[in-house]
């Protein structure tokens, strides 16, 4: 199986969403036969209704970017089992949610299937999906669209607010602290 690039959304809107985000990403990277390749920043978007009922909570939402040869479908596992370990409720899906995984793009794949549909069926229409993809790769063209990423941004008729979280937590993926403390010699 060849390595593929691929682009995961994450989301929060309840609790320590700044930790829930940050413990996602952390997971994703120690994926065997994966390294994430690049991660967005963090922004604060107002919670959009197409579909799902997510609640008043603002979201922080980001984008990761993965090389890997782990199949899409062990990937979606994958998400909802690391959904499951940060304490989403699966009985109430659609309502507020600690995280949220998305496969955005697998490479180029165009994929079909029940319960999986890649390029994720409404990214193309949701303006905290594009604003941090944007930032990841501005010329990634959605394989269906036939657009960039960057076009589909230009083109976009979603009036919800999508800021910069500002500051940028310290938190994050990379550069958490380690697990004593280094010698103070
Ligand atoms: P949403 O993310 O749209 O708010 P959920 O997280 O509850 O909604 O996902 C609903 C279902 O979407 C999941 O059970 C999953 O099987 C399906 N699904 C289809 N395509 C994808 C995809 N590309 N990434 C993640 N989930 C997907
Ligand atoms: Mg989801």
């Amino acid at each position: 199986m060849p390595r593929e690039t691929v682009y995961i959304g994450f989301g929060s809107n309840v609790g320590n969403r700044v930790d829930y985000c940050d413990r996602a990403v952390t997971l994703l990277s120690l994926l065997p036969h994966s390294q994430v390749s690049g991660i967005s920043l963090l922004y604060e978007t107002e919670p959009v209704n197409d579909g799902a009922n997510p609640g008043d909570g603002w979201f922080l939402n980001g984008v990761v970017q993965l090389e890997t040869d782990v199949t899409p479908q062990s990937l979606l596992s994958v998400l909802r089992e690391i959904e499951r370990s940060l304490g989403r409720d699966a009985d109430n899906r659609s309502g507020p949610r600690t995280i949220d995984l998305d496969i955005l793009f697998y490479g180029n794949r165009v994929i079909n299937e029940p319960g999986l549909t890649v390029p994720h069926p409404r990214l193309h229409q949701r303006r905290f999906v594009l604003v941090p993809l944007s930032e990841l790769d501005p010329l990634l063209i959605h394989p269906v669209m036939g657009h960039t990423v960057n076009q589909l941004l230009a083109g976009l008729n979603d009036p919800s607010e999508v800021r910069l979280l500002f500051p940028q937590p310290s938190t994050r993926y990379g550069s958490r602290p380690a697990c004593s403390p280094p010698p103070s010699s």
